[in-house]
């Protein structure tokens, strides 16, 4: 029996159904993580975390509301986590990669529903996930109409709230939206009984802001052939940094990137120099989304980059506050995330700049334009990212899967992308 089964069964969790989760999750981590080679040695403290994902966090956030704290659960990066901060609450990112509790979804969802929405609302109403279940309030967002139905649904099983996201980028859309976060700041001070002073936001800015720094340093190391780590233990890290106290994750994020550096200036990678480096492009994927990283890198190739809301989309963009006022603070955080290039935006060309000049600056040899079954935003500019990819002489293959187990024919056609890589490099050496 766990030493945390109290603390989980106190928050309505449905222990035996969290049991079969659990084990699923050992079982991946034990096929994929760990046996991989040359791992870095500052792996540990991730590697912990995966060994107890929801043990020592939930019990943190369990005890902050014990104490009188919030907890603010989201899923999406539209959702700022500094202002939680700001309240002196704790943030939670909730979004799901499995399909565990997809029968307990379809019981209130259409089964045509993305499997990401499927999989985080599934969460909350098999009562499987304790970071669900220990959240204060849910916060939601219109990004897309597949989410914006299912926070409707999600209101009748869990306090919830939403905060409407512009579909274009204007000046007008910005100061709509600057004002939707600031009735989304007077909502978490009424809940936490905090006011948000600008220095407690600017407090908030900077410990969210050292950790994309810590991410953006990260990812810079990855640009190095050979890459110093693998996609999958990259990903990973940026997954758990969704549920992880934001100053402890940045500071084992930087301590991480410290042997990455050393091993970049001794030549040391994940593979041998000029293994097939590949840019993954699309829609999230949220933990334990593993699959695609796993059939690549199983291949001989490397992940070196994701555009991805779990990846660039996240950290690239920091606040420019125009003053010091909690007003101006606002404003900075709402241009930072209007600054997000998320396919719910239209007209959305800035993403496809993004995955050309990304594929350039990782030096990736192909692109897997990934987007989930039903994923109408990202699915529908596959099409114009591979017309620019085309122009630039980048091969991208375009998958569009759901979190089902069969990885046959996904597997078959990285494995072609890879071999085409392959044979276009030795051309390039013969040609030289
Ligand atoms: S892809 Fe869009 S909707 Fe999804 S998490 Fe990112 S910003 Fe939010
Ligand atoms: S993956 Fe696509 S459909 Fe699913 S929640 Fe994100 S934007 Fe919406």
């Amino acid at each position: 029996m766990s030493q945390y089964e109290n603390i989980w069964a106190d928050l309505g969790v449905d222990l035996k159904k969290h049991d079969r989760l659990l084990r699923g999750l050992s079982v991946l981590v034990r096929r994929l993580h760990r046996k991989q080679k040359h791992r870095p040695k500052a792996m540990d403290y991730f590697d912990d975390i995966l060994n107890d994902p929801h043990g020592h966090r939930v019990k943190e956030m369990a005890e902050h509301r014990e104490q009188g704290g919030i907890v603010v659960g989201s899923y999406c990066v539209f959702i700022p986590e500094d202002l939680v901060l700001a309240v002196g609450g704790l943030h939670v990112g909730l979004c799901a990669g499995t399909n565990f509790a997809e029968e307990d979804a379809d019981m209130y969802l259409p089964r045509n529903t993305c499997p990401l929405i499927k999989a985080s609302f599934g969460f909350k109403v098999s009562y499987s996930c304790p970071y669900t279940q220990v959240s204060s309030v849910i916060v939601g967002e219109t990004t897309c109409d597949g989410k914006k139905k299912m926070f409707e649904e999600l209101a009748n099983h869990h306090p919830t709230y939403l905060i409407e996201v512009p579909q274009k980028k204007n000046k007008r859309t910005r100061e709509f939206f600057t004002e939707e976060l600031l009735e989304f700041k007077r909502y978490l001070e009424k809940l936490s009984g905090n006011e948000v002073t600008a220095e407690r936001l600017r407090q908030g800015i900077d410990q969210v802001e050292s950790k994309f720094r810590a991410l953006q340093r990260l990812f810079r190391c990855r640009q190095a052939d050979p890459s110093p780590i693998s996609g999958l233990d990259a990903l990973t890290i940026v997954q758990l940094g969704m549920q992880d106290e934001v100053n402890r994750f940045a500071k084992q994020v930087n301590r991480l990137c410290d042997e990455l550096e050393e091993r970049i200036s001794q030549g040391i990678g994940v593979t041998a120099k000029g293994a097939p480096r590949i840019l993954i492009a699309g829609s999230p994927m949220s933990l334990p989304n593993w699959r695609l990283h796993n059939l690549i890198e199983k291949a001989g190739a490397i992940v070196v980059c994701e555009e991805s809301c779990i990846g660039t989309r996240l950290f690239s963009k920091l606040c420019e506050p125009k003053g010091s006022t909690v007003r101006h603070l606002v404003e900075a955080l709402a241009g930072r995330h209007l600054g997000i290039n998320c396919a719910c935006f239209t007209p959305n060309d800035e993403r496809v700049e993004d995955v050309v000049r990304l594929a350039k600056e990782y030096k990736a040899d192909a692109v897997i334009h990934y987007a989930l079954q039903f994923c109408h935003p990202y699915n529908s500019e596959a099409g114009k990212v591979k017309k620019a990819l085309d122009a630039e002489g980048i091969p991208m293959l375009e998958v569009q899967t759901d979190y089902g187990d069969s990885d046959n024919q996904l597997s078959m056609r990285v494995e072609a992308l890879i071999n085409m890589v392959v044979d276009n490099k030795k051309g390039g050496v013969l040609n030289e």
